[in-house]
């Protein structure tokens, strides 16, 4: 069910089902493909076909992205580049683990706590946020470019289906809260928030933590939540930014015992599995992997991501990366789409969160003729939510259209 707001949707939510259980931690399983994000080139891997790792021994170290460590010890049989929903393909690590378990010698925890050794630490753990998949050492200095002085974690959850975010902050709220301190610090934010979208329960999640629950903002329970949040932290003289939830636990974990970013959680759900689940897994896990976990039906599409903005998986062998929040399992029937004409009814409009007109610019390039660049308004605003689509009853790829529109304006 779908309800409609002057700007965003509300959508029926679909999360207490998973969040009555704890987060469940899967073991690796006997081959893990773990992506190298950024290490095309050979010089930018720590180890070749054939050598041994132990856990937390550094796979990649390219210079523009994060470094990659071993989740498991074991063998690195190969490298292989695998089809990925959200990524298009990725390199990876192909490795059998032996089951001994061994660590590699952990980092000494406390090092350099001043916003430049936060930054280096960042990046030598590997973390990722898991809302965007931008590295968080880059976010960190980008943040401190902005100036920033409001820094919140982000456990916007607006998505039906997906709640990891959720289920980590009420987990592990001590850990965020550690975390978004040692952010706060590397950007030079005096303020801290936690940035939750209302009416999921999230204070009683984080009652544990008292001085958690008295930070959060609430973002009025709507799709898409973040481009409200911020326009009105805005409004209230502020100048925000957010980090994920799971990339902030990661950041206590590399300052507080130095142990790298391997493990990620991810929400599964949907009528195509038995069993719905908020699942912690090691990166590089097939997705079929954590679907049989689950209990997955027969005759089911698999969507990663997201239901609003995801894409489908079509191969199960494709490897677990730390920013696939949620895998929704559907019965095939429901994904059929049929597509009408628009019979402007306005609701695209209504729902747009930064005030674009999907409609018009839909109909400027459904006709023959090139559009004016001039007149694809505020096309560039689009944060690619996909509310326009998701409300259109006609079912016509109203972000794609804007999408292009994009395009041709920058072009001009
Ligand atoms: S995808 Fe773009 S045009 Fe469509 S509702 Fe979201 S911001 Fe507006
Ligand atoms: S929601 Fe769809 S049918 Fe309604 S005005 Fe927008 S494009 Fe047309």
């Amino acid at each position: 069910m779908i309800s409609f707001f002057s700007s965003g949707i509300r959508l029926e939510q679909q999360k207490s089902r998973t969040m009555k259980a704890k987060i469940l931690a899967l073991p690796a399983p006997q081959v893990l493909y773990v992506p190298l994000p950024g290490a095309q080139a050979l010089a930018d891997r720590c180890v070749r076909a054939g050598e041994t790792v132990l856990r937390f021994s550094q796979l990649s170290m390219p210079g523009s992205h994060v470094a990659v460590t071993s989740p498991v010890s074991g063998t690195v049989t190969g490298f292989q580049a695998l089809p990925h929903p959200v990524r298009g393909a990725v390199e990876c690590a192909v490795i059998r683990q032996d089951g001994a378990e061994q660590e590699l010698a952990l980092r000494a925890p406390g090092m350099e706590h001043t916003p430049d050794g936060l930054v280096r630490l960042a990046a030598a753990a590997g973390i990722i946020d898991e809302y965007d998949g931008i590295p968080l050492f880059k976010k960190l200095k980008r943040l401190r470019r902005m100036k920033i002085d409001w820094l919140g974690a982000n456990v916007l959850d607006d998505e039906p289906y997906v709640c990891s975010g959720l289920a980590v902050l009420r987990e592990n709220p001590q850990g965020v809260q550690k975390g978004l301190e040692l952010a706060a610090l590397a950007v030079g934010a005096q303020k801290t928030g936690v940035a939750v979208v209302s009416g999921f329960r999230a204070r009683s999640y984080s009652r544990v933590s008292g001085r958690i629950a008295d930070l959060l903002v609430g973002s009025g329970g709507r799709y898409p939540a973040r481009p409200g949040l911020l326009k009105r932290l805005r409004r209230e003289g502020h100048r925000p930014g957010l980090i994920g939830v799971q990339a902030l636990e990661a950041f206590a974990q590399a300052a507080e015992r130095g142990i790298p970013q391997t493990t990620t959680v991810v929400t599964v759900a949907g009528e195509g599995v038995s069993r719905w689940q908020n699942l912690r897994v090691p990166l590089g896990m097939p997705i079929e992997d954590l679907l049989s976990a689950c209990g997955r039906k027969k005759r089911t599409a698999v969507i990663a991501g997201s239901p609003i903005t995801g894409n489908r998986v079509e191969e199960l062998c494709a490897p677990v990366t730390a920013d696939l929040r949620c895998l929704i399992v559907l019965p095939e029937a429901m994904q059929t789409v049929k597509v009408f004409p628009c019979i402007g009814c306005g609701k695209c409009e209504a729902a747009c969160p930064v005030g674009i007109m999907p409609w018009d610019i839909y109909r400027r390039l459904a006709g023959q003729e090139y559009p004016d660049a001039g007149q694809l308004l505020r096309a560039d605003l689009c944060c690619a939510c996909n509310a326009c689509s998701v409300v259109c009853p006609s079912g016509l790829d109203l972000s794609g259209s804007v999408a292009r529109a994009m395009e041709i304006k920058e072009r001009g």
